[in-house]
């Protein structure tokens, strides 16, 4: 069925060996058991090679072995391609400069590629929903300004913390849909659960793990991260 795979931002190296850890021959574009992997979103930024991530997780949604979502990274790149004013920041800077050294073809591929994300997926008869910072039952499959800025950045209100981070309200503690809902978004360091709602972001970003969690199964499986991408930053500090 599905391999969900938590955030990336340019983790490549980590990717790559969790997709072999996974049965995938991601330029053959076979997995034997038919899977498929679904992104949560964020394939850019902090880690050091975005442009190969873009490449391979492209090429797999064309082949349709993987599906995935608009992350509020990948939104960022988006609107800054389209040519909205968008101030580059939080690793965003890192993938334009890479982004620039590619043949331009690359860069409308991936304009193309980021246009067409939906935000957010109902799989498997409607029993799993996906998107990047997940989403309560009344907003599944509703296309709305508020149900697009809840998938990509949760429930916010725009009120930050001591630290200037965005409060992000925990709508999973009052989640009581049947389906089983998966995002990334927010960094953890093991998968959580919380009234059938799984993070499986494992900020490989932040040193830590890229995590695949499989469905039906619900088992996860992790490659360890290769170096810590942004130090000094405490776990997860960053929008
Ligand atoms: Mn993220």
């Amino acid at each position: 069925m599905f391999d969900i795979v938590g955030d990336v931002h340019g983790c490549f190296q980590e990717l790559d060996a969790l997709l072999t850890q996974l049965d995938y021959s991601p330029f053959n574009h076979q997995h034997p058991q038919n899977r498929q992997v679904v992104f949560v979103g964020d394939l850019i930024d902090r880690g050091p090679d975005p442009i190969s991530t873009l490449r391979l997780v492209m090429s797999m949604v064309e082949h349709k072995q993987a599906l995935c979502v608009m992350g509020n990274h990948d939104d960022k790149l988006y609107r800054y391609l389209k040519g909205n004013n968008i101030i580059p920041k939080h690793g965003l800077k890192d993938t334009i400069d890479l982004l620039k050294k590619e043949p331009q073809d690359f860069g409308a591929k991936v304009f193309e590629f980021l246009h067409n994300l939906p935000y957010q997926l109902l799989l498997d008869e409607g029993r799993l929903h996906v998107s990047h910072a997940g989403l309560p039952e009344k907003l599944h499959g509703i296309n709305n300004s508020k149900s697009r800025s809840h998938s990509l950045y949760g429930d916010v209100d725009g009120t930050t913390d001591a630290n200037g981070l965005p409060i992000r309200k925990d709508w999973a503690a009052n989640y009581k849909g049947s389906r089983i809902v998966v995002h990334g978004h927010v960094p953890v360091k093991e998968v959580t659960i919380k009234n059938g709602v799984w993070d499986v972001d494992s900020g490989c970003a932040f040193g830590n793990k890229l995590t695949a969690l499989r469905y039906p199964e619900m088992t996860s499986v992790s490659v360890p991260a290769l170096k810590n991408y942004m130090p000094g930053h405490p776990f997860g500090d960053s929008p």
